[in-house]
């Protein structure tokens, strides 16, 4: 038997099946003190009031989507709770897209008629850069390095990194641990850049999305996943018998909404949108709604940081 040198036999069903099907059927037992599988229903989401006579002639991105009649925005497709899209209607759901959302209305388009563009975190700053997203708004952390090819406003929440392990794992316990284990990341991502910086005995693996990692942690192909705490919990919450995040966050990963880098007009505007956001309850509201549900309690948001253009 070729596979015999596994623990158990390798499972071929893809990770997003997986946790389709543990989603359906935690749903199904309504599991006492499990998270509500579905995630985020419609019905319990802020609607927010379009700011229609909004104008931000100084920056070109926004005339640009004036005179589409619509926004851009670049996002996740396979985070849950923060990024996710139905597959069988195309809609996107979380609290990225939410922040998405709230920003759209308060440039004044209509959050029903944003164009989501799923983008790897390889691809954010060069589809920022070329003009095919208005907006970034996907777990995106702010830091010097990209500060040089974009720009961010926010930030808008506070992660940190963290490590996914199978439910019997019993080794891994933080990144001390991870030396001679595989270990699996998306490419272009900051978690990806402190593994190997920092912990260089770590077998390194990285694929474009976290889904992918998450396959290959289900399939004993890899140890252990790692990125932020936020993404990871919405992973372990969906599959709570197969999976759990170990130790405490390592890093600091604040997010912040990626705009073209020399659009200053647009970064301060969206600065003032999120405080605003912040102010009047929606920012909560929303958060509640979406990443709440993974069981992060609704921290306080983190001081904006309007850096001088
Ligand atoms: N926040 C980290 C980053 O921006 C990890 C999550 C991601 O890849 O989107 O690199």
């Amino acid at each position: 038997m070729p596979n015999s040198h596994r623990r158990r036999p390798r499972r071929t069903v893809t990770a997003l099946l997986l946790l389709a099907v543990l989603a359906l059927a935690t749903a199904a037992c309504g599991r006492e003190g499990s998270p509500p599988a579905k995630g985020p229903s419609a019905e319990q989401l802020p609607h927010y009031a379009v700011n229609t006579g909004f104008e931000l002639p100084e920056s070109p991105t926004w005339r640009r989507a004036e005179r589409r009649g619509h926004l851009v925005i670049g996002v996740k497709e396979d985070q849950p709770y923060l990024g996710e899209r139905d597959p069988s209607s195309g809609v996107y759901s979380g609290f990225d897209i939410e922040i998405a959302k709230m920003m759209s209305a308060s440039l004044g388009f209509a959050p029903a008629t944003i164009d989501f563009r799923t983008i790897a975190s390889a691809n954010r700053e060069t589809a920022l850069q070329n003009g095919q997203i208005d907006l970034y708004v996907g777990t995106y952390t702010i830091n010097a390095m990209r500060k040089k090819q974009v720009g961010f406003a926010g930030p808008y929440y506070m992660a940190g990194q963290g490590l996914l392990v199978r439910a019997d794992e019993e080794n891994i316990h933080g990144p001390q641990d991870l030396a001679g284990k595989r270990v699996c990341s998306a490419a272009g991502s900051t978690p990806y850049q402190r593994i190997k910086a920092d912990y260089p005995e770590a077998v390194l693996v990285a694929y474009d999305t976290y889904s992918i990692c998450v396959d290959n942690l289900l399939t004993y192909q890899v140890d252990a996943v790692t990125t932020d705490d936020a993404i990871l919990l919405g992973y372990a919450a969906k599959a709570p018998d197969e999976l759990k995040v170990v130790g405490k966050p390592f890093s600091k990963e604040p997010y912040g909404i990626g705009v073209p880098r020399e659009d200053t007009a647009l970064r301060m505007a969206l600065n003032d949108a999120l405080a605003a956001r912040q102010r009047n309850g929606d920012w909560k509201r929303a958060f509640e709604a979406t990443l709440g549900l993974s069981g992060v309690p609704a921290p306080k948001p983190p001081p904006i940081d309007r850096y001088p253009g």
